[in-house]
């Protein structure tokens, strides 16, 4: 397991494919885990929905494409990654959730990162079938308050409603909804398929089973990325061996 110590350098980044809102979770969990820093793009196209503010016309465009289910042009969501550069130079590393979900954005990250000079050491995909992520996400309900998050069956609230935490009131989320949920997995395979072969052609693509609790997941993952980068420590002991 990465111990918070040894994770200082490494950086990771996490990619949705199936099991989006876990992924959600999980980057949470690896965030405590590892003291990286940990940019979610849904997290700000959602607080950007409740911004007492009137929003730019550009992210009113992009707050139209989520309700929908749909992805945000490429565009804005890359302007909204750049001016969170910094995350990507936190000291303990960054996790980004949710991003990249194109080709294009992919690109572009690639891009910035080679100009920073910024590793990446993986690319977690999450894996998941359909229906499962399906009665998943759709028995969600999220506090409007606090934000905490339950399941109608497998975590409820104690009372029918109501937080546990703070007493507010918990809703569905619209994209939590199964039509949303559908719309919203079909856009991923198409959009993520080039990005699962861009990352394994780079080799840094790290595939997980999402199955169990979200503690098991967690650790299943950081068991992986230790071993990935253990073996990445290895090749290049060795390469330096060879070149000396
Ligand atoms: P998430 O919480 O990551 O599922 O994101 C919620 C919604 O925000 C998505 O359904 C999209 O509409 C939008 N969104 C978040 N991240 C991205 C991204 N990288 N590219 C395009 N749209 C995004």
């Amino acid at each position: 397991m990465l111990s918070p110590t040894r994770s200082r350098s490494p950086l990771a980044s996490c990619l949705a494919r199936s099991a989006r809102r876990r992924q959600g979770t999980q980057a949470d969990l690896l965030q405590q885990s590892l003291g990286a820093c940990h940019l979610s793009t849904g997290d700000v196209f959602r607080a950007a929905t409740r911004n007492a503010c009137a929003p730019s016309p550009a992210m009113a465009a992009a707050l139209d494409y989520m309700r929908r289910g749909a992805l945000v042009p490429d565009a804005t969501v890359w302007e909204m990654v750049r001016e969170r550069a910094a995350c990507l130079r936190c000291g303990g590393g960054f996790i980004l959730d949710g991003f990249p979900r194109t080709l294009a954005q992919a690109e572009s990250l690639k891009e910035l990162m080679e100009q920073e000079n910024l590793p990446l050491s993986a690319v977690v995909n999450y894996e998941l079938p359909l229906p499962e992520i399906v009665e998943r996400l759709s028995g969600r309900r999220t506090c409007e308050n606090c934000k905490a998050v339950y399941h109608a069956t497998r975590q409820p609230s104690r009372a029918d409603g109501v937080c546990d935490r703070c007493n507010g009131r918990l809703y569905q989320r619209e994209d939590d909804r199964s039509e949303s949920i559908t719309v919203r997995m079909l856009a991923y395979q198409r959009s993520t398929a080039p990005l699962i072969d861009f990352y394994r052609n780079l080799g840094l693509l790290l595939p997980v089973v999402a199955e169990g609790s979200p503690a098991q997941i967690c650790e299943r993952t950081l068991t992986l990325l230790e071993s990935r980068l253990q073996k990445k420590r290895e090749e290049s002991a060795d390469q330096q061996s060879i070149s000396a």
